[in-house]
C-alpha cells in the first residue's frame, strides 16, 4: 500500500489476485488493518492544509507530471490491468491514455478560477463566493476501469486542493499500486494514499472521522450502504452507480452501421461497462433486418486471450460475475426469451469466458430487461414507435446513459428532452468528452464527473461579505430608532 509517502505492506488478510483468463493467482495483496486505514487518513489530513495552500498552478504542474509519468508507463500498467482485470490490452491502453489526459485537463481547469464576485448591496462592499476543498477525500473504485475511474475522481479532487485516500477493488489492486510509484515521485508526502482490501476496508474508510468526503463508484447496492454510513458522519457523498442503458434504433438508420455500433456498445469490455447498452428497442420496420445484422456482427467477434491483438472480448472478471449473467439469461429463457446466439462457455475450459449472447422475445417482466446484467448479453425488443421506445427506456430505476440511432432531427430532439439519462449519445455510442459531465440520474447516483461540473463536486462554497467601511448600521439596536424611522419615512433606512 502507500501511506504517508511510503510503500507499506498491509497488516490484514492476504487477498489473492486472480487472472480471469487463466483462473490462476498472480499474487496476493494484503489488506489494510483498521489501524492502517486510520494512518492513511491521518496522513492525508496532516498534509491537507499545505496542499490546499499550494498555489493552483503548482498543483497543476504536479498533475501534468503525473500525466507524463502515466504516459511513460502506459504499456506496463495496461499489461497489468489486462492480467488482473481481463479487459483486452487494446482497451487498457486506451484507458491509460484517457486517464493521463484527465490529469492534464484538471491541471489547467483548476488554475482558471476559484469562485466568483457577486454584486454587493452597498457601495464599498465586496461579495465573494470562494471555492474551497473539503479536506480528505476517500476515493473508492470498482474493477472495470480501475485507473480511469480513479483519475476521474482524484484528478479534480487534487486539483481543487483536497488530499486523497484511494481504495481500489480487491480484484484489480495491482495497477493502482503501480500508479503509487508515480505518485510517490511527484506528490508531497500524504497527499495521495492507497489502502487495499475488500468491502470492510471501504467501510472503515467511509466511517473514518478524518474523511470529509466519499467519492464512490460501484453498484447501487453498495452505493446505498456508503450513503447511509456517510450520512451518519454528515459527510459529503459523490455516487457513481450502476446502469441499465437503453439503445434505441429508429426506422431511418443505415442498418449495417447501427448494428456495428450496437454490438460494440453491448460487448465493450465484455459488457462490463457501467454504460454498456443492456436493452435494445428497435422500431418495427427495421427490427428483423437489425436483428439479423446484429447476429452476423456478433458471430464475427473473437473471444479469447485478452493479451492478443485480434481479441475483441476477453473473459468476465470472476466466475461469480459470469454466473450472475448466466442466471439472468436462464431465468429469461424460462420466461419465454429466445437466445439466437451465444450465452454459453463453448470452446472454453478455463478462464471466465462467456460467448456474447443475442436474445429476443424479451420484455420488462424479465430481470434481464430491468436489472443491471454487467455481461455480454444483448436483449433486443421490438417496439411500435419512438414513443413506446422512450417509455420503455425510462421504465427502470436507473438513469445513467442512453443511445439512439437516427439522423432525424425531430427524433433527436424528442429523445434529448424525454430520455431520463445523464448522457444521451446519438450515433456514436459511449463516447465521453472530458470537458462535459458524466454521471447518472435516478438510482444511478446523481454525481457528475468530468467537465467543470466534475471539479465543482470536489469544492465547497464559502460566501465572503466584506464591508470596507466601519460604520454603524441603521438596522442594529436599538430597534426603537429603526421602527421610528420606518414610521416617519414609510420605508427602512437606506
Ligand atoms: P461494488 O459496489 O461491489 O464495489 C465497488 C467498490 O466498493 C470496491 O472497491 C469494493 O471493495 C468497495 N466496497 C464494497 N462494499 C463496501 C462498503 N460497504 N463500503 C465501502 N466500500 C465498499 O462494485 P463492483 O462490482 O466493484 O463494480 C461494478 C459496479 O460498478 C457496477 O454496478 C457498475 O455499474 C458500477 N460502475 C459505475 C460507474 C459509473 O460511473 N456510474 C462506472 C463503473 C462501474
Amino acid at each position: 500500500m502507500f501511506i504517508a509517502g511510503r510503500q507499506v505492506d498491509g497488516e490484514g488478510a492476504p487477498v489473492p489476485v486472480i487472472e480471469p483468463a487463466t483462473e490462476e493467482s498472480i499474487g496476493n495483496v494484503r489488506s489494510a488493518s483498521p489501524e492502517q486505514v486510520s494512518e492513511a487518513t491521518a496522513a492525508a489530513k496532516r498534509s491537507a492544509r499545505t496542499w490546499r495552500d499550494t498555489p493552483a498552478p503548482e498543483r497543476g504542474e504536479m498533475l501534468h507530471a503525473l500525466s507524463t509519468w502515466m504516459t511513460d508507463h502506459s504499456d506496463d500498467i495496461a499489461f497489468t490491468m489486462t492480467r488482473e482485470g481481463g479487459k483486452p490490452l487494446v482497451e487498457n491502453r486506451d484507458e491509460m491514455g484517457w486517464s493521463a489526459s484527465c490529469f492534464d485537463f484538471y491541471a489547467e481547469l483548476a488554475r482558471v478560477e476559484r469562485g466568483r464576485v457577486v454584486p454587493s448591496g452597498e457601495q464599498g462592499q465586496l461579495n465573494l463566493v470562494v471555492k474551497e476543498p473539503y479536506g480528505v477525500v476517500a476515493a473508492i473504485v470498482p474493477w472495470n476501469y480501475p485507473i480511469l475511474l480513479l483519475a476521474w475522481k482524484i484528478a479534480p479532487a487534487l486539483a481543487a486542493g483536497n488530499t486523497v485516500v484511494i481504495k481500489p477493488s480487491p480484484y484489480t489492486p495491482l495497477s493502482t499500486l503501480a500508479l503509487a510509484e508515480g505518485c510517490a515521485e511527484i506528490f508531497p508526502e500524504g497527499v495521495v494514499n492507497i489502502v487495499t482490501g475488500e468491502g470492510d476496508v471501504g467501510t472503515a474508510l467511509v466511517a473514518d472521522p478524518d474523511v470529509a468526503m466519499v467519492a464512490f463508484t460501484g453498484s447501487v447496492e453498495t452505493g446505498k450502504k456508503v450513503a447511509h454510513a456517510a450520512a451518519d458522519g454528515m459527510k459529503r457523498v459523490h455516487l457513481e452507480l450502476g446502469g441499465k442503458d437503453a439503445f434505441i434504433v429508429c426506422d431511418d438508420v443505415d442498418l449495417e452501421v447501427a448494428a456495428k455500433g450496437a454490438v460494440w456498445a453491448a460487448y465493450l469490455n465484455g459488457g462490463q461497462v457501467c454504460t454498456s447498452a443492456e436493452r435494445f428497442y428497435v422500431l418495427d420496420d427495421v427490427y428483423p433486418d437489425f436483428v439479423e445484422a446484429f447476429v452476423e456482427e456478433t458471430k464475427r467477434l473473437v473471444v479469447g486471450d485478452p493479451m492478443a491483438d485480434e481479441t475483441d472480448i476477453g473473459p468476465l472478471v470472476r466466475d461469480v460475475q459470469r454466473r450472475r449473467v448466466e442466471d439472468q439469461l436462464s431465468e429469461a429463457k424460462s420466461q419465454g426469451a429466445k437466445v439466437l446466439y451465444g450465452g454459453d462457455r463453448e470452446g472454453f475450459d478455463r478462464g471466465y469466458f462467456l460467448r456474447p449472447a443475442v436474445v429476443v422475445d424479451v420484455d420488462e417482466s424479465m430481470r434481464l430487461m430491468t436489472q443491471e446484467t454487467f455481461g455480454p448479453v444483448a436483449p433486443i425488443a421490438r417496439v411500435g414507435d419512438l414513443g413506446e421506445a422512450i417509455l420503455r427506456a425510462n421504465a427502470t430505476e436507473y438513469g445513467l446513459g442512453a443511445n439512439v440511432y437516427t439522423l432525424r432531427l425531430d427524433y433527436m430532439l424528442r429523445c434529448m428532452d424525454e430520455l431520463e439519462a445523464g448522457t444521451v449519445w446519438f450515433n456514436d455510442p459511449l463516447t465521453d468528452n472530458e470537458a462535459a459531465p458524466f454521471g447518472g440520474m435516478k438510482a444511478s447516483g446523481g454525481a457528475r464527473e468530468l467537465g467543470p461540473e466534475g471539479l465543482e463536486e470536489f469544492r465547497q462554497s464559502k460566501h465572503v461579505h466584506i464591508d470596507t467601511k466601519m460604520d454603524v448600521k441603521s438596522w442594529w439596536y436599538p430597534y426603537a430608532d429603526y421602527v421610528r424611522y420606518q414610521a416617519e419615512h414609510g420605508t427602512a433606512p437606506g
